[in-house]
């Protein structure tokens, strides 16, 4: 009779991984960042990248810092807040910021990539994002083919709102769904029924061509694989919740499958 075989530890290894490590949604990591590095020695960074011999494309990412509620897993840069001129006065130093930086790249630079993170970026106004993406539009050149995308929480936005970021330009969109088991979102603060998920997944849906032309959609919601599976843990599929269409909610871990994945627009829950 086989025995199978034993895991083998590596004590080293465990050594140097053991420990707690920097998130890997921010980058440069915030170990990575320090005093000894100065504003003009940014500008001077800035200013280089611009005299290789073929200067990089750009990407742009925007950290919406509000949340209207905490999650009480976040880890997250995030500012609780209800007030809405808070939003106002974040396009305002987001513009000054703009102002600084900008100048210092090459406009014939193109802008191949726009993600709007956070916190939560539909904590604005819909009006508002259009503010912000105007914002960016107006001090950098934009591919035609740009991938242009941001998070959504499914409790800030409506379906005309989805229908609405279509129209500013958006092409990809994240839509945050933890989980749908109702004991499992009090826990973690985060309430939002299946009916509100399929409301604005249907509007995407309804919205083609989110996908940006010659770039792979990454995808995290795909019909069920009859033969597949339920992922373990509780029952928090939502298609054990009657949400229509049949969807499944891939889970972090997993990869996406481009098998799986065709037939539907560039969603991926955050
Ligand atoms: S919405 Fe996102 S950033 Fe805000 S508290 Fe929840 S997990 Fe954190």
């Amino acid at each position: 009779m086989n025995e199978s075989p034993r895991p083998r530890f590596d004590a080293d290894l465990i050594e140097k991984y053991g420990g707690e490590g920097p998130r890997y949604t921010s980058y440069p990591t915030a170990v990575q960042f320090s005093d000894t590095f100065s504003a003009e020695q940014w500008k001077d960074a800035l200013d280089d990248s611009n005299r290789l011999p073929i200067p990089a494309d750009l990407s742009l990412y925007v950290h919406v810092p509000f949340c209207s509620s905490p999650c009480f897993y976040c880890g997250c840069n995030r500012v609780i807040t209800r007030s809405k001129t808070a939003a106002q006065e974040f396009l305002v130093h987001l513009e000054k910021e703009l102002d600084l930086a900008a100048p210092h790249f090459d406009r014939d630079r193109k802008v191949r990539q726009v993600h709007l993170g956070g916190g939560t970026p539909t904590f604005l106004e819909t009006a508002q994002i259009g503010q912000l993406m105007r914002l960016l539009r107006s001090r950098f050149s934009f591919a035609a083919d740009a991938e242009i995308g941001l998070e959504v929480d499914p409790r800030s936005v409506t379906p005309a709102d989805i229908r609405e970021l279509k129209g500013i330009g958006f092409n990809r969109i994240s839509i945050g769904i933890q989980d749908l088991d109702p004991e499992v979102q009090k826990a973690v603060n985060r309430i939002h029924d299946a009916a509100l998920v399929a409301s604005i997944i249907g509007a995407a849906r309804a919205v083609r061509s989110w996908q940006a032309p010659g770039r792979d959609p990454r995808c995290r919601v795909r019909r069920p694989d009859p033969t597949e599976h339920e992922p373990a843990g509780r029952g928090t599929t939502p298609h054990r919740q009657n949400l229509e269409p049949r969807l499944w909610i891939e889970p972090r871990r997993k990869r996406w499958s481009r098998k799986s994945a065709r037939s539907f627009p560039t969603l991926a829950s955050s």
